[in-house]
């Protein structure tokens, strides 16, 4: 029996698949975009994915006709969900707007896809064919929030974690990309992707060893306000929790060092042993694993940091790039604006 992963699966289905079918991710594309996102697009491309539609005529029986859930007005089908809900179609326009061109909708996603090359003015090359795949994502992601998580459907939301999904994949790609997550959001047109720019390796997150827990933390500050997050997985990925707050420090790096904290006051509240932690800035984790060089204002937070680690049997603290570290780094962000700790 052989060893498969997600990403070598995907690979075996693009190869065979896609480009039988007369599909394939663009080329430029390929070592910026996620497997599962890839694949997910090819799927909704093929209406093979489980719209209500799709699963009123695989004889699912559903309640009220299967309607879309952001309209209530019509059935759910693939096309209407990712375009031609007036809901959904204002994302578009919203796209094509700040592209300076108008266009009517087209009939499917595949037609979409088919020319969406043409519609490009301003905005660089590979930024502008990002855009189909993250708006796809984030519109099936809310989609299911709204259906499965009782959410309400926020079109806003959707386009910011559009932009910012597009920002964790070129920040991971574009080694000495300038840009950071407000500028993407503020709009693709002044981010200039040269055709040479350098990238870097893909460096993703490794699984601890055996029954060891990985806790991946950061923290971050932005427009005033301080944000940890931190996500707690096991050596096949398994989510076992995560945290995303709000905290009231003035600094960046002290909300690092509050995010490092409140991952082992989890781990004591919840009775989490043998747990390692890894945080993509080194300066938080340089103060918790010396003790020479810490700030006064934190002395405390250290303190406690330190009466922690062998409390919960912590394997240490290390040092991680922000590619390895990407959704920990989102709940940090999303926690500056948080009303309500998660
Ligand atoms: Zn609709």
């Amino acid at each position: 029996m052989g060893l498969y992963s997600v990403k070598s699966m995907c690979a075996v289905v693009e190869a065979r698949w896609f480009t039988e079918d007369g599909w394939s991710v663009p080329q430029i594309l390929r070592p910026i975009l996620p497997s599962k996102i890839a694949l997910f697009l090819w799927q909704v491309q093929k209406n093979r994915i489980a719209s209500k539609e799709n699963l009123a005529q695989r004889g699912v029986v559903l309640e009220n006709g299967a309607p879309c859930i952001f309209c209530l007005s019509t059935t759910e089908s693939v096309a209407h969900l990712f375009l031609h809900c007036p809901r959904i179609w204002m994302l578009w326009i919203a796209v094509l707007h700040r592209e300076g061109i108008s266009w009517s909708a087209p009939a499917s996603i595949s037609t979409l896809l088919d020319e969406w090359g043409a519609l490009r003015k301003s905005t660089s090359r590979i930024l502008w064919d990002l855009i189909p795949y993250a708006l796809c994502w984030e519109i099936w992601m809310a989609r299911n929030n709204v259906i499965f998580h009782d959410k309400i459907f926020d079109p806003e939301a959707i386009w910011e974690s559009h932009a910012f999904l597009i920002f964790t994949w070129m920040r991971a790609w574009w080694k000495d990309c300038p840009y950071d997550a407000n500028q993407f959001a503020r709009g693709f047109t002044k981010i200039d992707v040269h055709a040479k720019v350098s990238t870097r390796p893909v460096i993703s997150w490794k699984p601890p060893q055996g029954l060891i827990l990985k806790f991946n933390v950061d923290g971050s500050f932005q427009s005033g306000r301080a944000g940890i997050g931190g996500i707690l997985r096991n050596n096949v990925k398994k989510v076992a929790g995560k945290f995303s707050r709000k905290v009231e420090v003035k600094r960046a790096d002290e909300a690092e060092v509050l995010a490092i904290l409140y991952a082992l006051l989890f781990c004591q509240q919840f009775m989490v042993y043998s747990v390692e932690i890894e945080s993509d800035p080194s300066l938080a984790v340089d103060w918790v694993c010396g003790t020479k060089n810490r700030p006064w204002n934190l002395t405390n937070e250290l303190n406690m940091i330190d009466y922690l680690l062998p409390l919960v049997a912590c394997r240490g603290v290390s040092h991680i790039l922000r590619e390895g570290n990407m959704e920990a780094d989102k709940l940090a962000k999303e926690g500056c604006s948080r009303e309500e700790p998660i």
